[in-house]
């Protein structure tokens, strides 16, 4: 899907797009919104979704992409449109392994009373029960280790923790504001994307920074996590200015 500057879905697009599906006999849509996109971390909108399904009179749900955002964006921002305060959402997608740095595989998928039935599926009748928890191969051990990880921190602490990322974050953007250097970030996020023009390429191969296409980078992100600390990040920002003077 094309986006606009700010990350946002293009509307006269997805409009085009929903006039293909009604034409195509399409009545029914699952909107897919992203709490926190990969490369990114935009968050999206369901006024759009809203607006755009009245006019083209479609009857559709709304599942929420999570997995790197949703352990993060409800402890830093107000913003409960993609959670199930909205009567929109149905099902959220949300990783354990991401943010939250439990181990591997505890990806996490919620929804509303009465859906769950539509993901049993027939392809695992083997196992006893075709239940969706516990059985077959799946890990106890790592629904074990996201409990502990979350009544350790508690909201609160959780919360002070996220909030923490975003001063870090926050001191980072301040320092490309003031080197005028171009990027993209949400402001209750904690990832920075830099324009790859900014940023020379042996200060990002010194500082592990992720691009978008690593043949062709357009993008080097920097993800603020607990273990990037204020001494490294200040080594960096040093080496930024340094290399803009230069
Ligand atoms: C990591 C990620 C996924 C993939 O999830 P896995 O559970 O790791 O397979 C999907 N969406 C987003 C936004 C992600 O960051």
């Amino acid at each position: 899907m094309p986006v606009n500057d700010d990350r946002s879905w293009n509307e006269n697009d997805l409009n085009a797009k929903l006039q293909e599906a009604k034409s195509a006999g399409i009545k029914y849509l699952i909107f897919h919104l992203s709490m926190g996109t990969t490369m990114f971390e935009s968050v999206d909108h369901t006024s759009l979704i809203k607006r755009v399904t009245e006019k083209n009179n479609f009857d559709f749900f709304i599942h929420v992409d999570a997995a790197f955002g949703g352990f993060i964006y409800p402890f830093t921002s107000s913003d409960r449109d993609l959670t199930f305060e909205n009567p929109l959402i149905t099902s959220i997608t949300i990783d354990g392994h991401k943010m939250l740095q439990a181990p591997y595989g505890t990806g996490i998928f919620i929804c509303r009373k009465g859906f769950i039935e539509n993901t049993r599926t027939v392809e695992a009748s083997y196992v006893q029960g075709t239940d969706f928890t516990l059985c077959g191969s799946r890990s106890g051990a790592n629904a074990i280790a996201v409990w502990m990880i979350l009544m350790t921190h508690g909201y609160e602490g959780w919360k002070y923790q996220m909030q923490k990322l975003i001063d870090r974050t926050d001191h980072i953007c301040e320092t490309l504001d003031e080197l005028k250097i171009s990027y993209y970030r949400h402001p209750n996020m904690n990832i920075i994307a830099i324009k790859a023009h900014g940023i020379k390429p042996e200060i990002a191969k010194k500082y592990h920074l992720v691009a978008d296409d690593f043949q062709n980078p357009k993008w080097w992100k920097i993800v603020t996590m607990m273990h990037v600390e204020k001494r490294l990040i200040d080594e960096f920002l040093l080496d930024l200015h340094q290399s803009v003077l230069n």
